[in-house]
């Protein structure tokens, strides 16, 4: 079997899978980085009564006309309302109530006066400026008014949403329940955090790494274990997850060593193969399959391989699945201030930071089975097949690793 382009082995995943439309309610609490799955409705006025923008008094405009320095007008002071609490009185001709920001305005009052235009009086007050009417009054439904729609279905909630929802009232949302992924690494030499590293082990990144990245684009991980170079083994605990599981990601074994035993996997569960080998380094070997309708994402050991093609391949998928648009792939151009000499026989993903527009490459080997040096890198620069050598002050184009979402909103 040939190797596909990244594009195309994209499209036969992405083909496969669709948006999930089971709902759920959650506390507001629960709901940052979920999808909406309702229209959000005003179900009152907000702010639901005319309110003071100042600490101050309520007083009619008319009455106040004529004030100024020189000549302030004096008014008495018939009652004083704190935020929280209506006024039982209403302003009348020659009175006004002493009054608090967030306070509702008495009946009869159309303004509020600051209290510095005046003499901050208790049971008279001496008012040394005009307002008009209107003036320094919040409206009832200023913020929005009952009927107004003002969320759409299908947006995540950021944390201004979830405020605007709180004023509202909600306690809980419905939004689309998770994905759920199923992790599962595979090799003889790994071990888990925790355990002794003996002669020829070393500790399971791949687990770890990929359930995180899961968990932050808001995936359930139902799964996160390990298993050995063992394909009856490792075939049972896909047996064992796939009912619950929408997507199952493995890594290792997928090369064409004595010990690759995904192949065998794929054979003893009878799941159909969609492609083995996609033309991009790191993480060539990727192999992907249907079983009972689920898609089985398995991916290189190699940690960078692994690392690359979790976002390659697997967020794209993820994206449709969750309905978080702004998990898909994006593409910048940014100008090299590093090189990159080798030759790139197929589109190659390297490590680098961008910031202002530029890329730069970590120092040290963008090996594949090297990590650590993509600590702090934010995307993947691509340099397409054919490329003898990526040089200093050259454009190119960049996947972005963070997912662009927008938590505010
Ligand atoms: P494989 O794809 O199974 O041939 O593994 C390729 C390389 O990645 C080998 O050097 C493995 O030891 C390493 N590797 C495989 N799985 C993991 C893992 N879960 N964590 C860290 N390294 C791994
Ligand atoms: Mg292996």
């Amino acid at each position: 079997m040939g190797r596909l382009l990244l594009e195309q082995a994209q499209k036969l995943l992405l083909e496969r899978v669709h948006k999930i439309e089971e709902t759920e309610a959650v506390p507001l609490w629960d709901a940052v980085g979920r999808i909406l799955s309702e229209d959000i409705f005003a179900g009152h006025d907000q702010p639901p009564f005319a309110r003071s923008p100042l600490d101050g008094y309520a007083v009619r405009s008319a009455d106040i006309r004529e004030a100024g320095v020189k000549r302030p007008v004096r008014l008495s002071v018939i009652a004083e309302v704190d935020a929280g609490y209506v006024s039982e009185r209403c302003v009348v001709r020659g009175t006004a109530v002493r009054i608090m920001t967030g306070a509702p305005i008495p009946e009869g009052a159309d303004c509020i006066v600051g209290q510095e235009d005046t003499d901050y009086g208790e049971d008279t007050v001496e008012i040394y400026a005009p307002v008009g009417p209107y003036e320094n009054y919040c409206f009832a439904g200023e913020d929005y008014r009952k009927g107004t729609k003002l969320m759409e279905k299908d947006t995540l909630l950021g944390a201004t949403k979830i405020g605007v929802l709180a004023s509202l009232g909600r306690e809980t949302v419905r939004v689309y329940r998770k994905v759920r992924a199923a992790v599962l690494t595979t090799g003889d030499e790994t071990v888990l955090p925790g355990e002794m590293l003996t002669g020829g082990k070393i500790y399971d990144s791949n687990l770890y790494l990929t359930a995180a990245r899961l968990k932050a684009w808001g995936a359930e991980v139902i799964c996160r274990e390990h298993e050995g170079d063992d394909a009856q083994a490792v075939a049972a605990r896909i047996e064992r997850y796939v009912q619950e599981a929408d997507i199952i990601v493995t890594t290792g074994g997928v090369s064409v060593g004595k010990k690759d035993i995904m192949h065998e996997v794929m054979d003893i569960l009878g799941s159909e193969r969609i492609f083995w080998k996609v033309a991009v380094k790191p993480g060539m070997p990727t192999l992907c399959a249907q079983y009972r309708g689920k898609l089985l994402i398995c991916l290189s050991g190699n940690p960078y391989g692994a690392a690359v093609n979790l976002e390659l391949l697997v967020r794209p998928v993820f994206a449709k699945l969750s309905g978080r648009e702004d998990l898909r792939l994006r593409r910048v151009q940014a100008v090299s201030e590093s090189s990159f000499l080798r030759k790139s026989a197929v589109t190659r993903y390297v490590r680098a930071r961008l910031a202002d527009g530029r890329v730069r490459i970590p120092e040290g080997s963008n090996a594949s089975g090297i990590l650590s040096s993509m600590c702090g890198c934010n995307c993947l620069i691509e340099i397409p097949a054919g490329t003898l050598a990526l040089r200093v002050g050259e454009t190119v184009w960049a996947v972005l690793l963070e997912g662009g979402e927008m938590w505010q909103a």
